[in-house]
């Protein structure tokens, strides 16, 4: 067996992986572009650059960051260690020095004597053992190498995410359940339909054209043009007062049960996991401000209360169709390319998303690489830990309508028991993840015993 492995992209998710490869004694060549080729948001040549925040997110265990993070840190994350060195103070959040952040991490990756970081760009797929983990601003050589990896339609280069709300925080005594025309699959209604009275409708049709955008850097700018099929739902309100209530909002073949009528407009909710837990706004990708989505969208009946566990957001991104490109056979889900193998994706291009998750798909990555080369099983993240339901998430959401996603509750199996209060019914999640990561943890730290030469 080989004992060598090739990283691509020494972003949070390539330095993760080679740090765990190689700490496990495999030799790992980390390749990295910049600065010899630039992306269009990272501005330095450092290794592990945040391009955007500098915070990685709440810390407390009934947080579902928190607890990804914590599990992270049982798990030996270098990006979870070095960002806790680098850490300012911010209440409950994980906010680091960038600067410092990102020189910690080059400097434990460019003198582990098991990594040798090469500064070029890869411009296509090697045919292994290797970690793709070359991120949202993937080079266009490279992608175009992962087109012919994933298949053309499993390749996606934007983003168009509509907000994901909690089921528990929707009124259900103002929304209703519905299918068009009373089609799909639950007698009951596959949809949570939130009806509109026209008072509601031009209310909320001027909240929506009024609010606060975030501005988009050149780049998307430039791209966007393009993207017609996927307008943000504000460029559509735009385009006339009745735009809206003849696409995604259009009430025809629903019946609101409490009027016997069909509503003047209707906002559906779609099903996004297997628990039902979660619901998307269909059509609602937008780039307004986050707080500014939870003010307008908090104006359509029935969501009064709403819980945003996902934001809607607008913008650059390489990544592939998850649930059809990784492998989840035999329910261990190693990040493995289905037909490729020795090929494992890492970071925001496995759909993973944002800072945290993308380190995590790196650690993951990383770690069933070495149990490949090692002709070992891979190892298996049970559900119940952030890890095991976000990897669950990525090899097995609805390929239809795949986007990426953050960690979150309503990703875990239920508990055995009902608990009513939200802080303790997370903190029981907490424990059982914490507990039931303890397996993992001890094989890891086998895989961790032979490093030898
Ligand atoms: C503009 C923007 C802003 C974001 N802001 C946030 C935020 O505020 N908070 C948050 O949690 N998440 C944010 N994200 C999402 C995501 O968490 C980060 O992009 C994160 O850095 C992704 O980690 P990664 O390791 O997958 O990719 P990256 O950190 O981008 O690392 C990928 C690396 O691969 C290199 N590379 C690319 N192509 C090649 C090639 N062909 N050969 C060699 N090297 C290559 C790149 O130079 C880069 O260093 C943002 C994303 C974008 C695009």
């Amino acid at each position: 067996m080989s004992d060598r492995l090739t990283v691509i992209g020494g972003g949070l998710a390539g330095c993760e992986a080679a740090w765990q490869a190689a700490s496990c004694g495999i030799n790992v060549t980390l390749i990295e572009m910049r600065p010899l080729r630039r992306t269009p948001a990272h501005t330095s040549d450092r290794l592990a650059e945040l391009v955007c925040s500098n915070s990685l997110g709440a810390c407390a265990i009934d947080r579902a960051l928190g607890l990804l993070k914590e599990e992270m840190r049982r798990m030996g994350s270098i990006i979870i260690a070095q960002a806790e060195y680098a850490a300012l103070p911010a209440g409950d959040a994980l906010a680091v020095d960038r600067e410092r952040f990102a020189a910690a991490v080059t400097a434990c990756i460019a003198t582990h004597p098991r990594i040798h970081v090469e500064r070029t760009e890869a411009t296509s797929v090697p045919d292994g053992p290797v970690i793709v983990a070359s991120g949202p601003l993937t080079s266009d050589a490279l992608a175009q190498s992962l087109v012919q990896l994933t298949g053309e339609a499993n390749l996606y280069f934007y983003d168009a995410m509509a907000p994901i709300v909690t089921a528990e925080s929707i009124d259900m005594e103002i929304a209703f359940r519905a299918s068009r025309y009373g089609r799909g699959e639950h007698k009951e209604g596959d949809y949570i339909n939130c009806p509109m009275t026209e008072a509601d409708y031009d209310y909320f049709l001027n909240a929506l054209l009024t609010a606060e955008r975030i501005p988009l850097h050149d780049f998307e700018q430039a791209d966007m043009r393009f993207f017609e099929a996927c307008l943000p739902i504000e460029v559509l309100a735009a385009r006339g007062r009745d735009a809206l209530r003849y696409g995604p909002l259009r009430p025809v073949g629903l019946i609101d049960p409490r009027t016997g009528r069909q509503p003047f407009a209707v906002v559906q909710l779609r099903q996004d996991n297997l628990a039902a837990s979660l619901y998307n706004m269909v059509g609602f990708q937008t780039n307004l401000r986050w707080s500014e989505q939870e003010r307008v969208f908090r104006l359509i009946p029935g969501m009064r209360q709403a819980e945003f566990v996902r934001f809607g957001q607008m913008h650059r991104n390489t990544f592939v169709n998850a649930p059809r490109v990784l492998d989840s056979s035999l329910c261990v889900r190693t990040l493995q390319a289905k037909r490729n193998a020795p090929v494992w994706l890492a970071g925001q291009i496995t759909g993973s998303e944002g800072y945290v998750g993308s380190a995590l798909t790196g650690l993951v990555a990383g770690l069933n690489a070495v149990c490949y080369l090692r002709g070992l099983p891979p190892l298996n993240f049970p559900i119940t830990t952030m890890t095991g339901a976000l990897l669950r998430y990525l090899t097995s959401a609805d390929a239809e309508d795949f986007q990426p996603m953050k960690a979150n509750f309503g990703l875990l199996p239920p508990l055995e028991r009902r608990l009513r209060r939200k802080r303790e019914r997370y903190m029981a999640f907490a424990r059982r993840a914490l507990r039931d990561l303890e397996a993992v943890q001890q094989a890891i730290a086998k895989l961790r015993e032979d490093t030898s030469p």
